[in-house]
Formats: structure tokens, C-alpha cells, sequence
């Protein structure tokens, strides 16, 4: 279906023809914007027909289909994704130039869908992309948030935060279905009524569906992303707006809005808010009603629906979806509730994200009952059904319990199979998180370890290597990356070596350029790019790479002669808005950049940078510039990560410890080409029992003892010395994390990789052996074994 007919004359036909008719521009009056909407339209014009022809095929083979309920898809920008997979890059590219239009500069007004947070979101992303790709038949259901992420900006230093707003320009990928539109309930009350409940709902607002074709590679398989707006269901108020009563009047619509206005800014920690439990039924009640409509228009037995629907909950925010699919199937179509039951956990499967306890879902029962009264009776009808059918449960575990709904448990129940997200998640997730359920339910608690989608990640993102990559092996490799193993008998050959540093350098350049423009840094492209990206939290440990940082910076200032190894640190990275301690680290991390920046002794040898306001579209410009992948999260605290695995593709060895899929990342990668330092996941544990681990760690650290003190006496901040007097006291007597007592042993792996850098043979080696064997992390793999193992779904392809 790719159209290999298509000449950049006839794209820029259609990209004239979109300008004049859709956009209503006269070629000398368009703004960049308006070539960016005209080249979107031409190239989604491509994508309508291979989409139309994926679900017609769905329709006519009756196939089973992919539900992916999630609460975020951090999409970032689709055009240049969409012309890579459809293979009209270098087209498009030409098409453009012949306008006298850059299509990079275009390709990067677009703004970011960012309606996610962090990595879930962006596994959210990829697995879309990926089952596009496969031809596995799929829709992703999420919210239509009118903000995305908030933007970060820095104000002193400090975290500043505005709303993001990217539906402001128009949206050229989506099509609004006005008319798939279903009717969302929530509160009230519950009556019998001749034997039966009825739910009575005391609010209502309409789902109204926004589809975005999701294209795979080659343009052979085109799935739905379809998002759900609020509006409301009551008619605008005429009678009140002739009164002139104008505000009361729009209150109805304003209210519906409000589910799909914003999207929760935290990622780890539970949301007490009644606005959050809504949102999360909004989607899942949406996606069901849309999926019953769908089944029931081919078929009339409602049994057999895990035949034909595979219903996968990202976390446990669409848990909701296993009361609602009941309710829906017996108090909607009249079937009884022990079959409801189990044909709803036919269909539904759950993946579980995190084991930080603060990041469970929980709601009051008072919540809860409030805002889903029929939900909450189904609730307690589930809990008592598994523990008359499991009476070994032992009496502290269920659902509900201590006057709260567990959302985990819920999931975890109403699940067929239950994931984690590495290998070692997985075993956590069995031994700590639900160790009880896992012995009433052996097997279904497995392992899916992450990935992410080459086509972006590498092919995309990272045009240099790609192309060394096809030049070396041929093509194929984009959906088939386990032949990236073919480059590893060119490791050894000096030209590939040196053709591999070459593309790493270029990355290098264009990001020294971008640093130079938006930080106003100078930065040199032949220093060692040190890079940790990912949201900020105490247990990915961004405090410990500063506070080695620090010592890094003593340790030449006390010799600026020594043959040091230029670094340049570079941080990105956003705060939930509510997390003190993490805007804390943020804080420290601009002061310590301020002074070291300006510090004549040290100069070039080292650099801190810390670009604002970190998104998908700033990944795609960092990974493939990276040097050292910094993966130094608290072992048994990272379920996965997936920003580790972009990384180790764009050829960056890991700096890490022994946490989420770093495991696999070395086991694939090898020892010899990793960095890895610190206390394991079992370590951890037991070094928390000593209640003076930290000082003790401390005080056996001399290089720990000065970076403490120096912040401590206001080195970094110098107008208000006891500004870090705080931070440095949870250090001393605190620590939950362990930053001091993994210190000393990322501080002598940073130096290891001082050394390797400094031959630059041995590293180009090790950067291609990261790329050659990171096959396993594409999230081709990943979907495969979630295809087989979970949803029991072929490929149409
Ligand atoms: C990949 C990605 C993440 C996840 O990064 P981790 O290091 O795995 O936490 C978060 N945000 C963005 C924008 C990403 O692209």
C-alpha cells in the first residue's frame, strides 16, 4: 500500500490543492503554519485509505480486536512519524524545498500531544505504533485532554508552570465523530424495582469520539486512536440566558467540560480528587458502550464476547471497566451476574505499572459510592464472590477494605492474566505486591517486558546511524530489529567503528547547536554527553547524579591540569506541581549549573545543562546525542523504564543499577558494555533496617562529607545560604532512597567511565554493541508476546 508511484510533483499537487481549499491561503501570504497543516493533509489523505481498507478487513474476517484502555497516550508530533512510516520522507522533503519551505523547520512547529505524563504514556504510544505495524487490530481508547502536560519553565531556578494549550491551532490528524456519541452517568441513586436494580443517575455528560489513524510501517495496517470529549447532555439554557443570567446559563456546558479539561499532572501519586475517579470512569464507561455497539452489530450472544474483544487496562485507572462491563451486561442486557463475571474477565486484562505504594489507587468508599453508587454495590457483590469462591483468602485481603475500594485488587481480580512490565517487576509484583492473590491465582501474574518503537526511536529520530545501519545490513531491520545482531561482526572493523562515531558526532553537533540556542551554553560536541531525562522523583535519583556531580567538579578543580574527560551533564526533566522535595532537586540542579558554568578553573572539562520544559519531541533530539544513558533509580523502585531502552538503541551504554529492565538491558548488552554500580533490590531492603544507614554511609565517604557540606553552607546558593539546609538533613538522617549509600560506587563507576571514554576505540565498540543487540527492546517483541499470551489475537498482515 505504500505508493511508490507518489513523486514529489504530485505531493506538492496535493499540498497546493489543501493550501488553496482547505486552508483558504494564497501561497505568498502562508505562514509556516499553514504549509504544515497543507503537508499534514496531504500525507493524512495518504493514511485514510490503507485505514479504511484495516477495518474493512476487521469487518469481513470477523476479527478479534485490541482494546487498549488508557488514561495517557504521550503521542508527541505526527507528521514527521506518519511520513517516515509511509516512507514519504524523502518526498515530502523535496516537495517542501520546492515551495521554499525547510520540512524540518516545518516538521517542528507542530506541537506535542503531550496528554501523558511520562513513561506509561509513552508505552501507551509506542504499542499503538507497534500494533499498527503488526496488523494486530486495535483501538486505543484515552481522554481528549484540552490541556496536555503543563509547560515547565525556570524562574531563579524553581520550577514554573503554565498550561499547555495545543488544541489552540487546529488538530490536522483527528476527525471528530459527532456522532459517536454515548451517554456517561454518575451519581444519584439506586432502586429495585420488580427484583432488579435500576440506577438512577443524578448527572449525565455525552462522550463525543475524536479519531486519529495510527499508521504502522510501510503503511500496511492503520488502526484508531479514538480520544472522548465531554460535552454536556442538557441543552443550553435559554430560558436562564434570557433572563440574563449568562454565567448560570453556561454552567451545564461548562461542568461536562471540565472531565476532559486537564490532565492530572502526577504520575506516581494517587489522586484523592472526585474530578479523577470521574475522568476515569468517563473513558472506560465511553470505550465500553463503544465496544458492546460494536460487537453487538455482528453478533447477538453477549457469552462470546472474550472471543472476539480483548480489553487491556494500562494501570489500574481504567479499573473501573470491570464493575461497568458487569453492569453494563446485567443491568443493560439481562444477563446473570456470575456469567457477567467471568465473561468480563475473559475479555479484560491488567498491567500493573508500579509497586511504590503511594502510587495504589484507593478510593473512600464514601467517594466512590458517591459518584458510581451502582458500581459500588457491584464492587462489594465482587469481593464477596471471590471470597466464597477462594475461602483460603485470608481475611485482610479484598477489595473492599478499611472503608476503601482497592483499585489494584479490583484489577487484579477482575483480570485474566495480570502483567508486569520487566522481568523483574514481575517477580516483585508476585512476591511483595500481591503475594496472597498469586497463591489463589498461580499463572496469572506474568511477565511483559516493555519496549519502545524503533520507527520513532531509531529509524526517526536518528537519521545519521539509521542510515549507517541500512548502508551496513540492508533494510528490513525497522520491523524486524533483531537483525540488528547483524552489525555486531562489523563491531570490529575499525571503518564501522569510526563511520558509528561519525553519526554519533553529527547528533552530537546538532544538539551542541540547540543547547548553544535555547541555553545559551556553549557546549563542545567532542565532550562526553552524560544524559538523564525522565520525570523528577526521589527514587530515579536525579539527586545522586548531582551530588556526584559536584564531587566530579572538586576532584578537577583540585587538579585542572589532570587529564580529565570534558562532560557535559545534561538533565531534563518535570515535577509533579504538588512535589515539593522533587522541585527541590530542580532547584539544585539549576544553582549547581549557575556556578559550575561560570567556574574559569574547570571551563570546558565540565558543563551542567538543564533545558526547560522536557517532552517527547526534546528525547528525539537528545537520545541519539547521548553519550551515557543514566538509568540510577533505588533498585526495586523502576518497574521497567523505557527511556533506558531508547538509549541503549541510539548506542549510549547504561550507567545503572541492577533495577526494572536495566536487568535485561545488561544481561542482552553484556557486562563488558554497561556500567553497573549499587545495591540490589534485595541489598535495599536490608540496608533499610539499619536505621543509620545514611550517616554511616556518610561518614565512611570523604567526597559524600564535602558535596553535603558545601551545599550546606550555601555554596550553590549564596544569597540564601540555608536554602538546601533541609534536603541535606533528609540526606543525613533520612535517605529512604539510599543516594548516600550508593555514592561512593556510582562515583568510582563514573570514573570506569571516564576511562573507557578516554579510549575512544573501546567506546565506539561498546556504543555499537548497544545498538547491535537492543533487538529485544522493540516493542514489536513486547506486543508479539502480549498478542499470544493475554489477548489471543493474529496478526491480519
Ligand atoms: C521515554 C519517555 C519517558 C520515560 O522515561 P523513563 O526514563 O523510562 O522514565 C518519559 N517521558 C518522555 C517524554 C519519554 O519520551
Amino acid at each position: 500500500m505504500n505508493d511508490l508511484s507518489l513523486t514529489p510533483n504530485l505531493l506538492q499537487a496535493d499540498i497546493a490543492r489543501h493550501l488553496t481549499f482547505t486552508l483558504g491561503k494564497d501561497a505568498p501570504n502562508a505562514s509556516i503554519y499553514d504549509w504544515r497543516m497543507a503537508l499534514s493533509f496531504a500525507i493524512r489523505d495518504r493514511i485514510v485509505e490503507p485505514w479504511f481498507a484495516s477495518t474493512r478487513r476487521t469487518w469481513a474476517e470477523d476479527r478479534k480486536r485490541v482494546y487498549y484502555l488508557s488514561m495517557e497516550f504521550l503521542i508527541g508530533r505526527l507528521l514527521e512519524d506518519a511520513t517516515t512510516n509511509l516512507g514519504l520522507r524523502d518526498i515530502a522533503v523535496e516537495a517542501m524545498a520546492g515551495f521554499g519551505q525547510d520540512f524540518r523547520a516545518i516538521v517542528e512547529d507542530e506541537p506535542d500531544a503531550a496528554l501523558g505524563n511520562g513513561g506509561l504514556g509513552r508505552l501507551a504510544a509506542c504499542f499503538m505504533e507497534s500494533m499498527a505495524t503488526l496488523g494486530c487490530p486495535a483501538y486505543g481508547y484515552g481522554i481528549r485532554y484540552e490541556h496536555g502536560l503543563f509547560r515547565q519553565r525556570f524562574e531563579g531556578g524553581q520550577q514554573v508552570e503554565t498550561p499547555e494549550d495545543w488544541l489552540n491551532q487546529a488538530h490536522p490528524w483527528e476527525f471528530a465523530r459527532p456522532e459517536s456519541a454515548y451517554t456517561i452517568p454518575f451519581k444519584g441513586h439506586v432502586e429495585t424495582r420488580d427484583g432488579r436494580e435500576v440506577w438512577v443517575p443524578g448527572e449525565t455528560v455525552r462522550a463525543e469520539a475524536h479519531d486519529t489513524p495510527v499508521i504502522g510501517w510501510q503503511g500496511k495496517w492503520a488502526n484508531t486512536l479514538r480520544l472522548w470529549a465531554a460535552k454536556p447532555t442538557t441543552l443550553f439554557d435559554l430560558e436562564r440566558f434570557n433572563r440574563g443570567d449568562y454565567a448560570a446559563a453556561a454552567e451545564p456546558e461548562a461542568l461536562a467540560r471540565t472531565l476532559s479539561r486537564v490532565l492530572y499532572p502526577d504520575d506516581t501519586t494517587y489522586q484523592g480528587k472526585e474530578l479523577r475517579l470521574k475522568q476515569e470512569f468517563f473513558l472506560t464507561s465511553a470505550a465500553l458502550q463503544d465496544i458492546l455497539r460494536r460487537y453487538l452489530a455482528k453478533h447477538d450472544d453477549l457469552r462470546a464476547l472474550p472471543k472476539h474483544v480483548a480489553i487491556q487496562m494500562n494501570d489500574t485507572h481504567p479499573a473501573i471497566a470491570g464493575p461497568e462491563l458487569i453492569r453494563l451486561l446485567v443491568d443493560e442486557h439481562g444477563m446473570a451476574f456470575d456469567e457477567a463475571l467471568e465473561t468480563a474477565r475473559g475479555c479484560l486484562g491488567y498491567t500493573n505499572h508500579t509497586l511504590l505504594p503511594e502510587a495504589l489507587e484507593r478510593w473512600a468508599t464514601f467517594t466512590f459510592g458517591n459518584v458510581l453508587p451502582r458500581h459500588m454495590q457491584i464492587v462489594e457483590r465482587i469481593d464477596s464472590w471471590h471470597r466464597r469462591t477462594y475461602p483460603s483468602r485470608p481475611h485482610y485481603v479484598g477489595i473492599v477494605k478499611h472503608h476503601e475500594v482497592r483499585m489494584g485488587e479490583l484489577a487484579f481480580i477482575m483480570a485474566h492474566k495480570v502483567n508486569g512490565v520487566s522481568a523483574l517487576h514481575s517477580d516483585l509484583v508476585k512476591k511483595n505486591l500481591f503475594p496472597e492473590l498469586e497463591r489463589l491465582h498461580p499463572g496469572r501474574i506474568i511477565n511483559q517486558t516493555n519496549g519502545v518503537t524503533p520507527r520513532r526511536w531509531l529509524k526517526m529520530a536518528n537519521r545519521p546511524l539509521a542510515t549507517l545501519i541500512t548502508d551496513t545490513i540492508g533494510e528490513g531491520w525497522e520491523a524486524d530489529l533483531d537483525r540488528l545482531r547483524g552489525l555486531e561482526p562489523h563491531v570490529g572493523s575499525r571503518p564501522f567503528r569510526e563511520a558509528f562515531g561519525a553519526a554519533k558526532r553529527a547528533n552530537k553537533v546538532a544538539l551542541s547547536n540547540w543547547i548553544a540556542a535555547e541555553c545559551g551554553v556553549k557546549v563542545s560536541p567532542d565532550a562526553l554527553f552524560d544524559v538523564q531525562i525522565k520525570r523528577i522523583h526521589e527514587y530515579k535519583r536525579q539527586l545522586l547524579n548531582i551530588l556526584e556531580t559536584i564531587a566530579h567538579w572538586n576532584k578537577i578543580r583540585g587538579n585542572p591540569k589532570g587529564p580529565w574527560v570534558p562532560r557535559v551533564k545534561i538533565f531534563g526533566g518535570k515535577s509533579a506541581p504538588g512535589y515539593a522535595v522533587a522541585k527541590e532537586i530542580i532547584h539544585l540542579i539549576n544553582d549547581v549549573a549557575a556556578v559550575i558554568n561560570n567556574d574559569p578553573v574547570t571551563g570546558d572539562l565540565l558543563k551542567v545543562i538543564y533545558p526547560p520544559n522536557y517532552n517527547v519531541s526534546m528525547a528525539e533530539r537528545l537520545v541519539p546525542a547521548a553519550d551515557l544513558s543514566e538509568q540510577i533509580s533505588t533498585a526495586g523502585k523502576e518497574a521497567s523504564g523505557t527511556g533506558n531502552m531508547k538509549f541503549m538503541m541510539n548506542g549510549a551504554p547504561t550507567i545503572g543499577t541492577l533495577d526494572g529492565a536495566n536487568v535485561e538491558i545488561l544481561q542482552e548488552v553484556g557486562a563488558e558494555n554497561f556500567f553497573l554500580f549499587g545495591l540490589t533490590a534485595e541489598e535495599v531492603m536490608r540496608r533499610r533496617e539499619d536505621p543509620e544507614h545514611a550517616r554511616k554511609a556518610i561518614e565512611a565517604s570523604q567526597p559524600l562529607q564535602d558535596v553535603l557540606q558545601m551545599i550546606a553552607e550555601g555554596r550553590f546558593s549564596p544569597g540564601q545560604p540555608d536554602r538546601y539546609h533541609g534536603l541535606v538533613h533528609r540526606v543525613w538522617h533520612h535517605d529512604y532512597f539510599l543516594v548516600a549509600s550508593d555514592f561512593d560506587a556510582f562515583h568510582a563507576a563514573q570514573g570506569e567511565v571516564d576511562r573507557a571514554y578516554a579510549d575512544r576505540d573501546r567506546w565506539l565498540g561498546m556504543a555499537a554493541m548497544n545498538t547491535a543487540r537492543s533487538g529485544f527492546f522493540s516493542s514489536d517483541r513486547t506486543i508479539r508476546s502480549y498478542m499470544d499470551d493475554i489477548w489471543g489475537v493474529t496478526s491480519a498482515l
